[in-house]
């Protein structure tokens, strides 16, 4: 591995603990004990404050005179601790040119990147993206605020509700003196004060198939669907449009004391038509259950406790980072990830497959041959 101006990266503090021991990081996960007796790998961690390679060089060799160093002798020393993630190149002309509120993210993005790599690369990526979001109700309220700090180019919302009193408790983009304003208008005019660098398009529209949203989904990388109503039918409609566009779409929904998150990459993961298909084969409980439950008088009443919401919104919006930037896998590909919001523990679903002969919607199936499609519109009261 070559270096320039390699250091130890700055989110990790660098200490000694005895004469043969030393230490980098201070929490379980991201802490490494280096067994050091010759103090070698300790006085070249204590050089890499990211100065010129070459110095490094010279100043190693000055304070071990008694031992021969080659430069590959102290190369492999730096890319013993950059295996353990610890270094970073120092790229001063990036540092300088990155918007000074973007600094945390972009330093909590550096504990994944090595030095090989471009820490700044996520964040550029994030301010470069477009995103559409479809509700501005729990999840989308909140879900927009983290997108405000995270600086996205440009975001897209779509709503059609007021302000009521009894959002108040869990959506907290809005204030007592915007009931009975548009959720769109309140929320543009809010996220613009968080962070001006963002353009917001807002749209006063209730969806109710495709189409509504296909010019929408076109125009950005990634969609973030936060529609809960009508029950299930909405996100056959949102699935229809983002494989039609071709743009993947995290989708998310949340019920009583759990919530549930699952990404498609129209092409590459199998969409939500592939899933009914996959329960119609795989559960031979699933079609009556799904029959009964569409044919029930039930509308799903808003059960969203604040606490409880957070901890699927941040879910949701790490998962379009990682789809957007990779700078880690995505959890929610081909499966549903389910958030249990009593223990904030999470467990994936069995894994759904593409059916590419058999989907109606993505693929070259044919929507009478599944009877799971025939219950959707009893959903629309
Ligand atoms: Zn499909």
């Amino acid at each position: 591995m070559q270096y320039k101006n390699p250091r130890i990266k700055p989110i990790y503090p660098l200490y000694r603990i005895d004469s043969n021991t030393f230490r980098i990081g201070a929490q379980v996960g991201t802490t490494k004990e280096f067994n050091d007796p010759t103090h070698q790998l300790w006085e070249l961690a204590k050089l890499l404050n990211g100065q010129d390679i070459e110095k490094v060089f010279n100043k190693e060799r000055k304070k071990f005179p008694d031992v021969q160093m080659s430069d590959q002798y102290i190369l492999d020393g730096i890319d013993l601790l950059n295996k353990e993630g610890f270094i970073e190149e120092l790229l001063p002309q990036t540092e300088c040119s990155i918007n000074e509120r973007y600094a945390p993210n972009i330093k909590y993005f550096s504990h994944f990147i090595d030095a090989s790599g471009d820490r700044f690369k996520p964040q550029k990526i994030i301010n470069q993206s477009k995103i559409l979001l479809l509700g501005l109700g729990g999840g989308g309220s909140n879900i927009l605020t983290l997108l405000a700090g995270l600086g996205p180019q440009k975001i897209t919302i779509i709503d059609y509700d007021v302000v009521e009193e009894e959002n108040l408790g869990r959506q907290f983009l809005y204030r007592e003196d915007d009931i009975g304003k548009n959720k769109t208008e309140v929320a543009k005019k809010a996220i613009q004060a968080i962070n001006s660098n963002i353009e917001i398009e807002a749209h006063n529209i209730k969806i109710t198939n495709a189409h509504d949203i296909e010019s929408y989904v076109k125009e950005v990388d990634i969609v973030i669907c936060a529609v809960d109503e009508p029950q299930f039918l909405i996100t056959r409609i949102v699935n229809q449009a983002i494989v039609r566009g071709n743009k993947p779409c995290v989708f998310a929904g949340s019920q009583v004391s759990h919530g549930r998150v699952f990404t498609i990459i129209p092409g590459v993961t199998g969409c939500f038509d592939c899933l009914n298909i996959h329960y119609s084969i795989t559960d031979s409980g699933f079609l009556n259950q799904f029959r009964a439950l569409a044919k029930s008088d039930f509308q799903a009443s808003s059960i969203a406790y604040g606490p409880a919401i957070f901890q699927l919104t941040s879910t949701i919006v790490d998962e379009v980072v990682r789809v957007l930037t990779s700078y880690l896998n995505p959890l929610t590909l081909s499966t549903q990830f389910e958030v249990d919001y009593t223990n904030s523990t999470s467990f994936k679903h069995p894994a759904w497959p593409r059916y590419e002969e058999r989907c109606p919607t993505c693929g070259n199936g044919k929507e009478d041959e599944w009877d799971v499609f025939k219950y959707y519109p009893l959903f629309n009261h």
